[in-house]
């Protein structure tokens, strides 16, 4: 998901790292925040207007009722300077390589701005009721990086609105530079992320098999199955 927001926001962030110094006082850093801030809001926004055509798109798919209001979810810059802090101050003060600070930044950065996509997908899915409302959300697999963590989450296939509370919470966990999303599912048979979910899932019993079915091991075992044999989300029959 790549808008002319993000890349603006990409360039602004890129000059903001190259002018500050290593060690940013708390005047230059609520500067920094201040410049940011805004850039941030703006992609936010168009990642809210990619997920809602998605939506849109999915819903005439499966003869859905309309999609109704897209929730603008609350972020204030205490998000971003938590976020920032950690991967930008904090490091530049210890001397870390620019290059990898500037990565890193952009990474926790986009993850705020796809984070509305996300939220805005999942709120819509679980508030909508009635005939033609999708039945639940899934993580999809986007292909791009497919990390143990993400395959092993994304295995899980979707989550029923009737379904407890318990699981929804891990499978809304993103790491930086993961380009997971959260799809709407209509129908269990015919999801956008279906062809991800069942290799994930096939990938997560081998791992599972690996280990005997000692769950504390699966995720390492998931790992180094993914390093071996690189994950790839089978190209949908035609
Ligand atoms: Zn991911």
């Amino acid at each position: 998901m790549e808008t002319a927001a993000v890349r603006l926001l990409r360039q602004v962030l890129a000059a903001l790292i190259q002018q500050a110094p290593d060690r940013i006082s708390d005047p230059q850093w609520r500067r920094l925040l201040q410049v940011l801030f805004p850039v941030v809001v703006q992609a936010r926004r168009g990642s809210l207007t990619e997920a809602a055509a998605a939506m849109v798109r999915e819903a005439e798919l499966h003869d859905g009722a309309p999609i109704g209001d897209i929730p603008s979810l609350y972020y204030d810059m205490h998000a971003l300077d938590v976020a920032l802090t950690r991967v930008l101050r904090e490091p530049l003060a210890q001397g870390h390589d620019r290059p990898l600070v500037e990565v890193a930044s952009q990474a926790a950065v986009e993850r705020h701005v796809q984070q509305a996509a996300r939220d805005a997908t999942r709120v819509v899915v679980e508030t909508s009721e009635g005939p033609g409302s999708p039945v639940g959300w899934a993580r999809r697999l986007t292909g791009a990086e497919n990390c143990g963590f993400c395959v092993m989450l994304a295995s899980r296939g979707a989550v029923y609105k009737s379904a407890s509370s318990a699981g929804r919470q891990d499978l809304n966990r993103f790491h930086d530079g993961c380009d997971c999303e959260i799809v709407p599912v209509y129908d269990v048979n015919d999801w956008p992320g279906l062809d991800g979910f069942i290799e994930a899932n096939r990938r997560y019993r081998r791992a599972l098999d690996l280990v005997d079915g000692r769950g504390d091991n699966v995720l390492k075992a998931l790992r180094r199955d993914l390093y071996a044999d690189p994950f790839e989300i089978p190209a949908k029959a035609a």
